[in-house]
This record gives C-alpha cells, structure tokens and sequence, in this order.
C-alpha cells in the first residue's frame, strides 16, 4: 500500500505517497496514541463525511488529545484530498497520531499529526457480493470501563486485528466479537444486526463502535416500516434468527451466511437494505432525519 504514486495530504500540505512517513520514536505507534477514520467516497463524495470528521475529532479528546484542526477544516481537506486523488468510488483514511517529540507515556503537549490518504478500493470482501461465515472469537469487546471503547483509536484494533487473524486462519471471513458479558457485540470493523420475528435486532452502542452505517441502516430500515430494537443480545439467539448481517463503511450491507456451524440464507430484509443503502450512499435515496415516521412497508417500495 506504501509504494504507488499519488500524494497523501499530510498536516496541511500533500506529500507524494510513497514518502509520507512519520519516526519510528512516535507515540502513536509505541502507546496506541492514534485515531483514525474508514470514509467512503462514491460518485466523488464521501458519504457522511462530516459525521466521520466530528467523530474523529471526538476519538482523539476521548484519548486525550486535540486535533490541530478542526472538523469543518478536515472535511476540507478530506474534499481536497478525493480531489486530488480524481478519486470517485474509493476507500478514505484520516488519521490523526501523536508525535515524537519524548518518548513519555505521559506526553500532554506532544505535537499531533494528521494526514488523510483515498484510493480506489472497491470491496472489503474480494469475490464480490455473497454471504460471509464469522467464527465466534475467544477474545471479548472490554467493558466501558477497561478500555475507551467509543473511540475509533489504534490502541482497540490490536484486538479486532488478533480476533481477525484468527478467524481467517480457521477458514472463516471474519471475528463475531462477544462483550466483557458474553452477549453479543460485534465483528472486527463492522456492527452486528440479527432478524428475529421480521423485526431487526442489533446491539446497544455500549461496548461497540457506534456505527454510521449502524445509524444510517437504522434510519433506512425505519423507512422501510421495519421494527428495530437495540437491545442485549444473547449468542443463543443466533439459533433462533432467520438472517444476520453486518454494516460498516467498508463492509456496507453484508450478509452473513454462518456464524460457526449455524447457517443463514441471504435474506430479503437484508437485501432490502442493502438496495436502500446503495441508493442512500449515492444521495438517490432521501435519509430521514431523527423523529421520521413511515408507514411504508417493504413491500411498497
Ligand atoms: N465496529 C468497528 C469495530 C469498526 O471498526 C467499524 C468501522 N469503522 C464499525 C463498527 C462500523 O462503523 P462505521 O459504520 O462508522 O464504519
């Protein structure tokens, strides 16, 4: 991924690609003092983009930092950046770390960095759209309170990163994560959704990323005139779902054909939001607002 042309916007100037580097001294890479954002573009524009800035600013004050600029100026720069890149469906990478200034743990006034980087980069999953088999990880989503589990920061994907290997060394496409109390929390990039008795069922944002895509399905299934409860869930109610899918920027609508040795057909429901967030993602679909109410069903549309 180092070695290609292009230029990576790199704290306020672009850099060519291949030497956009940072010293090896910094505290982001030796503490996990690092935030980061996975955007997308289509058709020339990041989808959500200022949602995905505000939540980058967010993950570094919760590791303590300030970002040097703020979210209105990253959305610019992350506009220049798909520009520059004649970028128009690809994969979008902000991140923010602290410097190299002491080698403290403790280290307050370091200086920040950030660059934001886009390429093309069509599907997480390489053969295209078919359901994906998760594995159970042996490794928990910690508590609120063990780690800061909202921040999208370096410091909690070394976790998705062992549960990841793992998974595909087993022969599966990716990790279901379990929380600190066993239920059901998440895969390494992604959000989990079950379909239980016709009505969408999906962890509360606790111990799990909150999603954009979560929140962006959530609204789209709403519009659908479907039943959504966030809600604990037990392992043992993947015996009972009739589909499983998973959301994330990268990963869209992605369903789920097994979870161990269950096995799930791909369903309507999650091909219904599939369509929808294809179209949504592209702005061909309106997005409803918080307090919309839609008596349209499925069916209808
Ligand atoms: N959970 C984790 C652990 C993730 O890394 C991601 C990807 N950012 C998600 C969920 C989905 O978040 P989003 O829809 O904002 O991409």
């Amino acid at each position: 991924l180092d070695d290609r042309d292009g230029v990576i916007w790199l704290d306020g100037e672009f850099v060519p690609w291949r030497t956009a580097r940072l010293h090896v001294l910094s505290h982001g890479l030796h503490y996990g003092g690092s935030v980061f954002e996975g955007e997308r573009a289509y058709g020339g524009q990041v989808f959500k983009l200022s949602e995905h800035s505000a939540r980058l600013v967010a993950s570094a004050r919760l590791m303590g930092f300030e970002l040097p600029w703020s979210a209105a100026e990253l959305d610019a720069a992350t506009r220049e950046t798909v520009a520059v890149a004649g970028l128009t469906d690809g994969y979008v990478r902000p991140v923010a770390w602290r410097g190299s200034d002491t080698l403290r743990l403790v280290a307050p006034d370091t200086s920040v960095h950030v660059a934001v980087a886009a390429w093309p980069w069509p599907r997480i999953f390489t053969d295209g759209p078919r359901g994906i088999r998760l594995r159970t990880s042996r490794w928990r989503r910690p508590a609120p309170d063990t780690a800061p589990v909202t921040a999208k920061t370096a410091a909690a994907y070394a976790l998705g990163s062992l549960a990841g290997q793992e998974a595909e060394e087993a022969g599966c496409d990716d990790a279901l994560l379990l929380d600190h109390r066993g239920r059901l929390a998440e895969a390494t990039g992604a959000n989990l959704f079950l379909v239980l008795d016709g009505a969408l069922h999906t962890p509360p944002p606790e111990c799990v990323l909150d999603g954009i895509t979560r929140r962006t399905v959530i609204a789209l299934a709403h519009a659908l005139g479907l039943t959504v409860v966030e809600r604990h869930l037990a392992p043992a109610e993947l015996d009972r779902a009739t589909e499983v899918f998973l959301t994330g920027t990268a990963y869209e609508v992605q369903p789920v054909t097994a979870v161990d040795d269950r096995h799930y057909p791909l369903g309507e429901v999650g091909a219904a939001l599939a369509a929808a967030y294809a179209r949504a993602v592209r702005g061909e679909e309106a997005l409803p607002g918080p307090g919309f109410a839609s008596a349209a069903t499925p069916g209808e549309r």
